[in-house]
């Protein structure tokens, strides 16, 4: 335990909890200034900018310490920004990350004019609802296997103002006939699939907090895309793209399950320049 004093300043209680969170947390500075700015109700700019000297607030301590046991940030605030959104995000939805924004980048530049758009295991709703924020005249369909993420999926497209042009809806692509109700076919299909092997040990803040259900899919991680990958060519519209998010090592893998069913694949790479996205067409 770092030394809490009863009068810090929340200046010096960043400092502190930084200190005390190097051990968990690569990001130990910037963990404990949103984590003091949630504390404090405001903007990590605005803190930094005005509130440094103010007293800390007594709840930051408890914060801290759930950090100390490797809970996400993100789901200690609740919140998670991604394609310059807010998100909420509890333990039901997968954290969306960074390295996901590319998928949002090639779906639009794909079909800037797709009109209906296809979620699958849409989680927080990030792709989704990030994508058709940017497509004014588009609608598009989340689904999810998990009533839970469903929810929080929901509430985002509310509080995005999204709601009128985004459905989410309960659906299992390992069910026949799971996407008969879903209006499509689509101009875009997104996909960000569990894809984690079982074998694999991840960091503790994953592998403790984020739901198994989103992460993993078998030995070689590639179980849901050896169902969900055939079904896609069904499901798109003529000229309809699928980008299907992969583990940086499965490119080839994913690309020859595509292949064997008549798509084409073209890979994108994400900031740390690893494969990431798979752009499917069906061959013209
Ligand atoms: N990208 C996630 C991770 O690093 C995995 C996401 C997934 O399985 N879809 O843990």
């Amino acid at each position: 335990m770092p030394p809490w004093m009863p009068d810090q300043t929340v200046g010096e209680a960043i400092r502190a909890a930084a200190d005390h969170l190097a051990a968990t947390s690569d990001t130990a500075r910037l963990d404990a200034e949103v984590l003091m700015a949630h504390a404090l109700g405001c903007s990590r700019s605005a803190m930094l900018l005005s509130r440094m000297r103010d007293t800390a607030p007594d709840g930051f301590t408890l914060l801290v310490e759930r950090r100390a046991e490797h809970e996400p940030v993100a789901y200690i605030t609740g919140q998670q920004e991604f394609f310059g959104m807010p998100f909420a995000v509890g333990p039901d939805v997968l954290i969306p990350r960074g390295d996901s924004e590319v998928l949002v980048e090639a779906a639009l530049t794909a079909r800037p004019d797709a009109h209906r758009v296809l979620d699958c295991g849409t989680g927080s709703g990030a792709l989704l609802l990030a994508v058709i924020a940017n497509l004014p005249e588009a609608t598009g369909v989340g689904i999810d296997s998990s009533p839970g993420a469903l929810a929080v999926a929901a509430g985002n497209a509310e509080a995005l103002g999204l709601a009128s042009r985004a459905r989410m809806a309960l659906a299992d692509w390992h069910a026949p006939g799971w996407a008969e109700a879903l209006g499509g076919p689509f101009d875009l299909i997104l996909a960000n699939p569990p894809y984690v092997e079982t074998t694999l040990t991840l960091d503790r803040s994953v592998a403790g907090y984020e739901p198994a259900s989103a992460l993993y899919s078998g030995e070689l991680g590639l179980d849901d895309y050896l169902v969900l990958v055939p079904q896609l060519p069904g499901l798109l519209a003529p000229g309809g793209v699928a980008l299907v998010e992969i583990g940086h090592e499965q490119a080839e893998a994913v690309a020859a399950i595509g292949a064997k069913c008549g798509l084409s694949s073209r890979l994108h790479r994400d900031l740390g320049n690893r494969p990431r996205v798979l752009e499917f067409s069906t061959a013209a």
